[in-house]
């Protein structure tokens, strides 16, 4: 449907557990953290019953995201009764990698279009410093692993902390070299732990780039859901996109709303605004109801974001692994 502000909302990323089997330091505390019990979470029914809400909406493409997607149970069976819905022509995941050479077999028998895989270093020894427990070969296995499979669109998402990583930009990019695999680089944004760190704007990681490689050429297909911005790079068969929502606001093109696991449709990832749609779906209301609260949140869509605003009203107080990124 068109929002208040014209812009057309196709894209819905939805959560599913804020569980999560990795520490990053940008996204999630070591320790203490008070996770949704089960019967907090929305049931795969209740996410499916969305969806065909979602879809009477206009929403057509979906993200699987978390915490991690992939540490709750049976993630394909979710997969598959979303992709199944009559409207729904695009379902994507955002993961770790860590489970997916695992799973990725059933992913892609249950329909799976694309993957995202963040990957924030090659280097065993910087990855658990990242990650606080995460083993990097086996992410690297599984995006081996997608790569395979011809149909699938893989990409990796990179986030440069400034001190951490910046010195494997180009390794990460060489990976696109001879392979049809674009890298995002993500700046890092002002949400829970990633207040405190540092991140990249888009025109240090080009001109870091076009120092080592060569020129980079905007790129005018489409690639994804989202508001990346891609460049092509001669002699790299894959893609370099930039997701810089603070440095590069993309408010006026936004095309998306989130649903978090405990079932709060959200109307932008900085605000807390949105709707409380597990209590609607548990207190029995009916589908035309729950359609037109959905119909009335999505309209009503802030205008954009202030992330660079100090004290800003309203602001989520939830961090990324809860949202969903
Ligand atoms: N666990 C999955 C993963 O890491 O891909 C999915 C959820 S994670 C919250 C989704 C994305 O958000 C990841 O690419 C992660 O790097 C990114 N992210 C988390 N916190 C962030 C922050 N403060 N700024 C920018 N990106 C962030
Ligand atoms: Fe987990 Fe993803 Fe957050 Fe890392 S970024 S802690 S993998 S949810």
């Amino acid at each position: 449907m068109i929002d208040i502000y014209n812009r057309k909302i196709d894209y819905i990323r939805i959560s599913v557990t804020d569980r999560c089997n990795l520490r990053c330091i940008y996204c999630m505390p070591e320790s203490g953290i008070s996770f949704f019990s089960h019967e907090m979470l929305l049931t795969y029914e209740e996410i499916t019953q969305l969806c065909e809400l979602f879809v009477k909406t206009g929403i057509s493409k979906v993200k699987i995201t978390g915490g991690e997607p992939l540490v709750r149970k049976d993630l394909n069976k979710l997969i598959k009764s979303i992709k199944d819905i009559d409207g729904i022509n695009n379902i994507t995941l955002t993961t770790n990698g860590i489970l997916l050479e695992e799973q990725l077999d059933d992913l892609i028998k249950s329909g799976l279009d694309a993957v995202n895989i963040s990957i924030d270093t090659l280097r065993e020894d910087r990855y658990r410093e990242i990650t606080r427990v995460g083993e990097v070969h086996k992410v690297i296995r599984g995006i081996y692993k997608a790569l395979k499979y011809k149909n699938l669109k893989v990409k990796l998402n990179y986030v440069p902390i400034k001190g951490k990583n910046e010195d494997e930009i180009i390794d990460i990019i060489n990976l696109t070299k001879h392979k049809d695999l674009s890298v995002r680089f993500i700046e890092l944004m002002p949400i829970g732990l990633g207040k405190d760190m540092a991140g990249y704007s888009d025109e240090e990681i080009i001109s870091i780039i076009e120092n080592k490689i060569g020129k980079m050429t905007p790129y005018k297909g489409k690639l994804g859901n989202g508001p990346s911005n891609y460049f092509s790079l001669d002699g790299y068969k894959g893609k370099i996109g930039f997701i810089s929502a603070v440095s590069h606001k993309f408010c006026e093109n936004c095309n998306r709303v989130r649903l978090t696991s405990d079932g709060f449709l959200k109307k932008c990832l900085q605000y807390e605004y949105g709707c409380d749609l597990k209590s609607m779906l548990r207190s029995g209301k009916s589908n035309d109801e729950i359609l037109k609260i959905i119909e009335e949140t999505i309209y009503n869509k802030p205008k954009n974001h202030h992330f660079n605003k100090e004290n800003e009203k309203n602001s989520e107080t939830k961090a990324m692994f809860q949202i969903g990124g």
